[in-house]
């Protein structure tokens, strides 16, 4: 007997519990009929039209997305618009959509968590605990050797798959670096907080120019304060992918669980000067 979608919707979401979603999210189910079999997964960070064509001729029951393709109120599905369009060849070819957007980047082993990991942060720790213990946003350790900023940024390099905008940093390349705080996906919201503004260096992505400048000209009057980061989104959160597959795997025995290897970062190139 197949799963049904209802059974694979119930595992993701005891994997990612709705409660630890931000309440201005909205993760679960999109599209579907929770009865239908559920016998293949596409995985992917967004919902994009590349990643529905892969699901499509995939033959995957199941898109299962990061991000929300429906975040905010809609109130037209038609097909002129690229969500209605979306949604309409999914639900055509019978493939559902789900979104594992906070809930996900705050469990242990979780968005933030496997960057963390990957990083070799020791002991790492929410930076904004949530209800659940070791969960929460964001996460802030320790190096067991101690780097420095331009190491740090190789390192960060290496280990995310290549997008067109590399890693920028505001710091001094040479800069000692022990204590990392981290947030996979868009983190400025996090830059004034202590955990943050303890660590020698702040990596996450979507960096605007007043929220870094600022944060960069309070290291100035502290003298200390982190490094900054800017990774692409994409990337911050398409590594913790393989990991949650790996769980689904474990979760749904006979189910195929696939990460989708597209590259859904927006930007396609940089012009240096
Ligand atoms: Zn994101």
């Amino acid at each position: 007997m197949p799963h049904s979608l209802d059974d694979v919707t119930r595992s993701i979401h005891s994997l990612w519990p709705l409660s630890g979603a931000s309440d201005w999210d909205a993760s679960g189910l999109v599209s579907g009929d929770p009865a239908s079999p559920i016998e293949s997964i596409l995985l992917a960070v967004d919902a994009v039209s590349d990643t529905v064509d892969e699901a499509i001729e995939a033959n995957a029951d199941l898109l299962l997305s990061h991000h929300p393709l429906l975040l905010r109120g809609v109130t037209s599905i038609a097909e002129d618009r690229y969500k209605g369009a979306l949604l309409s060849r999914l639900i055509r070819a019978n493939c559902a959509l789900l979104a594992a957007h906070t809930n996900a980047d705050v469990v242990t082993d979780g968005v933030s968590d496997i960057l963390a990991s990957k990083i070799g942060l020791q002991d790492a720790l929410p930076i904004e605990p949530g209800a659940a213990s070791g969960t929460g946003i964001g996460r802030v350790g320790r190096l067991t050797e101690p780097t420095t900023v331009g190491q740090l940024a190789r390192l960060v390099a290496d280990l995310l798959p290549a997008t067109a905008s590399g890693i920028r940093v505001a710091g001094d390349y040479g800069a000692r670096v022990e204590t990392v705080a981290l947030c996979g996906g868009a983190g400025d919201s996090l830059l004034a907080h202590p955990a943050v503004t303890g660590a020698d260096a702040y990596i996450t992505a979507d960096l605007r120019h007043h929220p870094a400048s600022e944060a960069r000209e309070q290291v100035k009057i502290t003298g200390s304060g982190p490094a900054l980061l800017d990774v692409s989104h994409w990337a911050s959160e398409w590594i913790w992918l393989d990991t949650a597959a790996t769980q689904l795997r474990e979760a749904l025995p006979g189910v195929c669980v696939s990460v989708s290897e597209l590259r859904t970062d927006p930007w396609d190139f940089v012009v240096m000067q």
